[in-house]
């Protein structure tokens, strides 16, 4: 067992979970990486601000105000900041919501779409405000590595992962890259 174990937060942005999703297809793999790496802030655990962490996996793009606080608060506290996932590279496929003006957008969902009752749109304090476009996380903070792959494949995770344990540069062989 290593001396210190390796600290790793993750979290989903304008995510759909479904790199986390993949992140768990390691299965029974966990458990060796549970030896060697421990949990801050993530879905996985119930710590609610990242701490100081080697390495940060960041799923999903940035479409509101809290992602932008979410994402530099990563970027402050974690060594290694991962883009995982088409999503958190270039915005993946909410950003076709860029195509169409977001007072539109707005309207569809609240106004006047099919289905809606109660027409209005949410202006609660407590929710935080949609930015005009998505964007990628690489247009808000410095990124270190890229994951791709909607999602990256749970032995992408692997890779990358045994790689740094094991203080190499993280190389993915040609065929673990992919972006669908
Ligand atoms: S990259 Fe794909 S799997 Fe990952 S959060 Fe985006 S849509 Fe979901």
């Amino acid at each position: 067992m290593a001396d210190k174990k390796l600290r790793i937060a993750t979290v989903s942005l304008a995510g759909c979970f479904g790199c986390h999703m993949s992140f768990l297809d390691i299965d029974e793999r966990i458990l060796e990486l549970a030896e060697v790496a421990e949990f801050d802030r993530s879905p996985l655990t119930d710590i609610e601000h990242c701490g100081d962490c080697d390495i940060g996996l960041i799923e999903g793009g940035v479409c509101n105000s809290e992602n932008v606080h979410t994402l530099r608060e990563f970027r402050k506290h974690c060594k290694i900041l991962v883009a995982v996932g088409a999503c958190a590279i270039n915005g993946g496929l909410p950003n076709y919501r860029n195509y169409i003006p977001l007072e539109e957008c707005l309207g569809e969902s609240y106004l006047d779409g099919i289905g809606v009752e109660n027409p209005q749109i949410p202006s609660d304090p407590e929710l935080p405000l949609l930015l005009n476009k998505v964007r990628p996380i690489h247009e808000v903070v410095k990124i270190d590595y890229s994951l791709p792959g909607c999602p990256p494949s749970a032995d992408v995770f692997w890779k990358f992962l045994t790689d740094l344990l094991a203080g190499r540069e993280p190389a993915l062989p040609y065929e673990l890259i992919h972006y669908d």
